[in-house]
């Protein structure tokens, strides 16, 4: 992939407007990888370090992460479809693999990103990231409910990691917080407690939020959250 140009970078990074931080191109103060570039348009290679005046500003990200709002009736997969890549139009998907699966009829956050390391460390149940799904059910939800998700259900004879289940005053509208990402979990718990799934949305997985983010489109994290992934 070809790097981003040096002038956008430094503008996504914080530093002023597009002409802000060409002036401070030109006049020389900004180094890439050791060398002064002058030219505000000077494509910047994956990995290289950016100075500004001699002090470190950033890394440049061998990596991308985009942040999916995954509608009902896509698959999580490359090879089948209506595959959620098919959404993801006008982006590099080449290296990019889903963080974990969402179900066909399941909606909400879905991460693609290209580092396999990341990827392990938020899908690995030994680093219990936190998932949070709203979920509406065909019956109520119980306390006796939320106690046993609490101490750990055992299902198929494998016992889960604790679970949070909380709701307020329609228990058929409930959040369910889980620490590890079994085939088909949450509709499976559900059903071990006698009780069906008939609407399902993750809203974060760590530290992202779905938050605002229209159904069917995607987009590049800020920085900022990909601070709080490294
Ligand atoms: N649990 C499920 O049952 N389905 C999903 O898509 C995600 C979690």
């Amino acid at each position: 992939m070809r790097g981003e140009r040096l002038d956008k970078l430094l503008a996504r990074l914080g530093l002023g407007s597009r002409k802000e931080v060409a002036r401070l191109v030109r006049a020389g103060r900004v180094r890439v990888a050791g060398e002064a570039v002058r030219d505000p348009g000077f494509h910047v290679p994956e990995g290289a370090s950016l100075e500004l005046d001699g002090k470190p500003l950033a890394v440049v990200r061998r990596h991308h992460h985009l942040l999916l709002h995954k509608p009902a009736g896509y698959v999580t997969s490359r090879t089948e479809g209506p595959s959620v890549y098919a959404l993801l139009s006008g982006f590099p998907t080449r290296d990019l693999a889903p963080v974990g699966r969402l179900d066909k009829d399941t909606e909400g956050l879905l991460l693609f990103t290209t580092d396999g390391e990341l990827l392990h460390r938020l899908t690995h149940p030994r680093h219990k990231v936190a998932k949070r799904y709203l979920v509406h059910l065909e019956r109520p939800a119980t306390e006796e409910d939320q106690r046993a998700f609490a101490e750990g259900l055992s299902l198929d004879g494998e016992r889960l990691l604790p679970a949070e289940l909380s709701f307020g005053e329609d228990p058929t509208r409930v959040e369910l917080v889980l620490r590890e990402g079994r085939f088909h979990q949450v509709k499976r718990m559900f059903q071990a407690r006698g009780n069906r799934v008939l609407y399902l949305k993750r809203l974060s997985l760590g530290p992202l939020e779905l938050g605002d983010l229209s159904k069917g489109e995607a987009r590049y994290l800020t920085p900022e959250e990909e601070e709080t992934l490294y």
